[in-house]
């Protein structure tokens, strides 16, 4: 059966289980591989940032909005992804998904976020 490198597309010479025509085909094929993983979490990674910051924005209206964390999650909301934090005087830590802040809190036994707006004086 005559086989193709998975690289080149050359056909190949030798052993059955060569998958590769060379060394050099074989790296630059795992190259390739590395890259379009890294090109795919780094499109992934924006997709859920532009996910989280519309979410944001959509129940943040005015001034400070407290609500339920699971409305957001229903929306398809992942704390896990944010651009930046900030900490009050308190040590609070709000997680910022570009201008649209959120602080996890604790309401009457119930899982919430407060929903703020970045202001400059958070740089
Ligand atoms: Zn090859």
């Amino acid at each position: 059966m005559e086989r193709a490198c998975l690289n080149c597309n050359e056909k190949i010479e030798g052993r059955i289980d060569k998958i590769y025509c060379s060394t050099y085909c074989k790296s630059s094929y795992h190259y390739k591989i590395k890259k379009k993983k890294t090109v795919t979490r780094f499109k992934e990674v924006n997709e859920q940032l532009k996910i989280n910051r519309s979410i944001l924005k959509h129940f943040h209206t005015t001034g400070k909005t407290i609500m339920r964390k699971e409305e957001l999650f229903k929306k398809g909301f992942n704390p896990n992804f944010f651009t930046n934090y900030w900490k009050n005087s308190k040590n609070d830590i709000y997680l910022f998904c570009y201008e649209y802040g959120y602080l996890s809190l604790k309401e009457a036994n119930k899982e919430k976020y407060l929903l703020i707006n970045w202001q400059p004086y958070m740089q």
